[in-house]
């Protein structure tokens, strides 16, 4: 896909563009935002853009090689890690062999490497300090193209190495134009969007729409056992045998989007409110993104969403 024809993450896409044209574009981006959002959409719409050989105003043509090695999933300069419905960590081997070793190897095709790492909280410490290796010192005309639902629970030193760019929430007009495009109906298409908070990934994978009600009344008004055990309900109580990922990880991953909207719904309020209630809704905001912090570090869901109902530590 070309940068021009993603839906919803207009700003970003213009800025990216004009970054590529005139060739500034950091070696080093994290797109941050909830799944389903197009983060990996975006980073392959970019990665495109760099690899094509007649790119026009920073965007790819559609036409060349490159771009149809690219839409084919074949370009043999841009390297795509496996995103985290398909592998629930990212193992050291993987980002030695596949990254750190290949960054340094000069480009098959043209002049740049690009490496997209999806769902980068994933990386645990020694993979990440390998990737931070490459990041210290980039080679030419190598790009990283990283992703995740909240930069906050990533290592400072990866943080400060790369420019972040937020992607908001796909707005449901956004998601049911893109549903369309896919083919759905449009009443359905706009029935579908209004339901999934922001994400196309609600639709892909028949989640649960976020409990958003009942976790904002956590916050507010303290623990509430039958509250919780509602919430707890609607976390994903199965994974598939073929996911290759653990129950518990399978439970952090919808928590953190639950979590990431939850933030979205408080900052909404906050510009809404009287000066009694934002004290009140900056502390519940601080704790969310306390207890964000919490699930990187996978403490364990139900912990997380109680620790939602007691204030400040
Ligand atoms: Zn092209």
């Amino acid at each position: 896909m070309r940068l021009g024809e993603i839906i919803g993450h207009d700003a970003q896409v213009r800025l990216l563009m004009r970054l590529v044209k005139r060739d500034q574009l950091p070696h080093a981006i994290i797109f941050e935002g909830v799944p389903g959002s197009g983060r990996r959409t975006v980073a392959l719409a970019l990665a495109q853009a760099l690899l094509c050989q007649r790119p026009v105003a920073g965007d790819a043509c559609g036409q060349c090689d490159a771009c149809r090695l690219m839409i084919s999933n074949t370009h043999p300069d841009c390297t795509v890690l496996p995103h985290d419905r398909e592998l629930a960590d990212i193992p050291i081997d993987l980002v030695r062999e596949q990254v750190a070793d290949q960054a340094y190897i000069s480009p098959l095709i043209g002049t740049r490497r690009i490496f997209i790492l999806p769902d980068i909280e994933r990386l645990k410490l020694d993979a990440a300090n390998t990737i931070l290796k490459v990041l210290e010192e980039p080679p030419s005309g190598t790009f990283l193209l990283m992703t995740t639902a909240a930069a906050a629970g990533l290592l400072s030193t990866i943080r400060s190495r790369a420019q972040l760019y937020r992607l908001n929430p796909l707005a449901p007009e956004a998601i049911a134009a893109i549903l369309m495009n896919r083919g759905m109906l449009p009443a359905e298409a706009l029935q579908r969007a209004v339901s999934v908070h922001g994400g196309l990934r609600g639709i892909d994978e028949t989640q649960v729409a976020a409990p958003l009600d009942e976790l904002e009344a956590l916050c507010r008004s303290g623990l509430q056992l039958d509250v919780i055990a509602l919430i707890m309900s609607q976390l994903p109580q199965r994974v598939a045998d073929d996911a290759g990922k653990t129950l518990a990880s399978e439970q952090r991953t919808v928590l953190a989007s639950w979590l990431d909207q939850l933030l979205q719904r408080l900052r909404q309020a906050l510009r809404q409110e009287t000066m009694d209630s934002v004290d009140e809704t900056c502390e519940i905001i601080d704790r969310v993104l306390r207890l964000q912090g919490d699930l990187q570090r996978h403490v364990n869901p139900q912990v997380i969403i109680e620790g939602l109902a007691l204030v400040a530590r």
